[in-house]
């Protein structure tokens, strides 16, 4: 694939907003180490971009179990295979970063894309909302809120700083 998947966070989570029946669907790649436990873009892109990375993060202390841990980095993980959807950890964080359908798919496959297959890819961008997905000839350009996930996406999300413009 020579174009990248841009995917625009914003247009996500005005969507998800809106209803809490609006469910939007998840891309993912398959063979890729980033996808264990069937990781969805979306959610490795707000663990990346919108937490705030909490030194003592109540979304890790509220989790009944355990499903979230915090890399050398600061970067906070779930693990699928622990994570009931109970949707603790969505309430409690203070700064919104997880949308609130974040972790509705689980059980419902039906809504994921694997964003390696070209076909599914444009099923996936059809299905997003209007502007969400789109597929650019660009690189990361931090002036337009547009940052580099992997060598195939780009994330636009108003990332939080504390460093002085
Ligand atoms: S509470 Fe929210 S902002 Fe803080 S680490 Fe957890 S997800 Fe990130
Ligand atoms: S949804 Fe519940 S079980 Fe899953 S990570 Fe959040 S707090 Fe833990």
């Amino acid at each position: 694939m020579d174009k990248k998947i841009l995917i625009d966070l914003s247009k996500f989570r005005v969507y998800s907003d809106k209803s809490c029946d609006n469910t939007p669907p998840e891309g993912f790649f398959t063979n890729s180490p980033n996808t264990i436990g069937f990781k969805s873009i979306r959610e490795m892109a707000i663990f990346q971009f919108t937490c705030r990375k909490c030194e003592d993060a109540p979304c890790i202390n509220v989790c009944p179990f355990e499903a979230l841990e915090k890399d050398t980095e600061g970067m906070i993980h779930r693990h699928t295979n622990l994570c009931v959807s109970c949707k603790s950890c969505v309430a409690i964080c203070p700064f919104g970063t997880m949308m609130s359908d974040f972790f509705k798919h689980i059980k419902n496959k039906d809504l994921f894309y694997d964003l390696s297959d070209n076909h599914e890819l444009h099923k996936f961008i059809k299905a997003c909302p209007i502007g969400a997905v789109s597929l650019v000839d660009m690189d990361e350009n931090p002036d337009e809120n547009i940052y580099k996930l992997n060598d195939q996406v780009l994330i636009k999300e108003n990332i939080w700083s504390t460093e002085k413009q």
